[in-house]
């Protein structure tokens, strides 16, 4: 989401004149872009702040500016806790950077955290820098108001942009040779634009082009709609794949966390998924340590890992948000507690991923190329439709090319493959323009 916050603004920016430079010590505005969903992101960007102020000491013209949901979390009290920023921008105030610039040059402190029912950037081309995946927002805010969570109050209330503008934008990103887009939202599924739902915008941006992948994220249990579920069935180039984060596996937690949705709906929901979808491959969310879990409810959690044996998950630690409803109920779980949960369903998970993955040695699957491994230079590495990782010798085989693949090994994380025969993959090229 950030991300795409930050492609936004960089086009706002270059629209305004300004140029984007690699070298810190060179900037004259520095800008981050921050996350408020846990204490520790936030940990971490005060770190940065550090790091900044070094930099402006060795060039005092240098604005600072903090950008994004911290900013509108801490508002003033940024201002004041840290003296060497000059601006705090919260992430419906992106269009005002510019004329914010200009007053800080002339030594105006800059404050921007109006909150939105309206803003969504329809009319703004984000500024890309990979050619070949795109995400698009497609809504923003979220209205569901979970105990734990910030984001009500950091990105205001739900708005969704408007069908045709997504599928125009779609449509240039085919033109310009994209592959992949993913349509984003903090709670995507509930999109609605007041004549089309979720499932309606999925099946208009499929259509625009058979060779580009479509996913999405992040859906919420409550709003997997039949109709969803069967548009991603029924249309080839719509991923199979779906986080669906379940947050805890104990009916008394969700319903403390406000969710919505208890055990038992969230199992029959992932039934009808597979019914339906039977290559689909689901992910997951987790809360260790939420105010009153217990190891009942904690064992209750682990039972729904090993029943529903997800494909992977993000787990995090329990961090108390001020002003949430549950911030209120106090943090009362030790934390050697919460981190030996934590473990335990990281390991469990570990586990099944693991076995799902070397389920898949010797089996050929079909990759989107993305681009040079990270972890070696001699290897490329590209996503299957169920967003598994495959890294393989390079060859001469080309980034943004579809590409059939063979799983010689795996870890819990990651699939090694080897690229098939350049015959097998013109018989795949020759599928997709098929589609086509
Ligand atoms: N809108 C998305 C994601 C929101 S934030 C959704 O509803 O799924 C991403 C994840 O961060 C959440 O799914 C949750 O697992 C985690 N999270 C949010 N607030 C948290 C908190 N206060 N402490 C720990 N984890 C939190
Ligand atoms: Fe936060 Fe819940 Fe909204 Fe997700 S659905 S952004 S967890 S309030």
């Amino acid at each position: 989401m950030n991300l795409a916050d930050t492609e936004v603004v960089l086009s706002i920016l270059t629209d305004a004149g300004y140029g984007q430079t690699t070298n810190l010590r060179a900037a004259d505005v520095v800008f981050v872009n921050t996350c408020a969903v846990r204490e520790n992101a936030e940990q971490r960007i005060f770190g940065r702040l550090g790091d900044f102020k070094r930099y402006k000491k060795e060039n005092p013209g240098m604005l600072i500016g903090v950008l994004g949901c911290m900013a509108e979390r801490l508002r003033k009290d940024l201002m004041e806790s840290e003296s060497h920023v000059d601006l705090v921008v919260g992430p419906d105030e992106y269009r005002r950077l510019p004329e914010l610039i200009e007053g800080a040059l002339t030594g105006e402190r800059g404050i921007a955290v109006r909150l939105s029912r309206v803003e969504n950037y329809d009319d703004i081309l984000p500024l890309r820098t990979d050619g070949i995946k795109a995400w698009i927002s497609v809504m923003r805010g979220c209205d569901k108001f979970c105990t734990f969570c910030v984001v009500p109050f950091t990105r205001g209330r739900e708005r969704s942009r408007s069908l045709e503008s997504i599928v125009r934008e779609v449509e240039h990103l085919a033109a310009q040779g994209f592959k992949e887009v993913t349509l984003l939202g903090q709670n995507v599924n509930s999109y609605y634009d007041e004549r089309h739902d979720f499932a309606d915008l999925m099946a208009a941006a499929a259509h625009i082009d058979s060779t580009m992948r479509v996913r999405f994220t992040t859906s919420h249990p409550q709003d997997m709609s039949d109709k969803l579920i069967q548009t991603i069935a029924e249309n080839e180039n719509i991923c199979n794949y779906i986080h669906l984060p379940v947050q805890s596996g104990s009916d008394r937690i969700l319903e403390l966390m406000n969710r919505s949705y208890g055990r038992e709906h969230y199992r029959s929901l992932v039934r009808k998924i597979r019914a339906s979808i039977p290559t689909v491959s689901l992910s997951t969310d987790f809360i260790a340590g939420f105010p009153t879990e217990n190891d009942d409810d904690h064992r209750l959690t682990l039972d729904v890992i090993r029943e529903v044996e997800f494909d992977g998950a993000f787990t995090f630690k329990y961090s108390p948000r001020e002003n949430t409803k549950s911030w209120h109920m106090g943090d009362g779980v030790p934390e050697d507690v919460k981190l030996e949960r934590l473990n335990q369903i990281i390991d469990l998970q570990r586990e099944i991923s693991l076995r799902k993955n070397q389920e898949m040695v010797g089996q050929v699957v079909e990759i989107l190329v993305e681009g040079e491994s990270t972890k070696s230079p001699n290897d490329l590495c590209g996503r299957t439709d169920t967003n598994k990782m495959v890294v393989f010798p390079k060859g001469d085989v080309q980034v943004g090319q579809y590409l059939n693949t063979r799983i010689e090994r795996a870890n819990s994380a990651t699939l090694f493959g080897t690229a098939l025969e350049a015959s097998e993959q013109r018989e795949n090229a020759s599928r997709l323009a098929a589609n086509a």
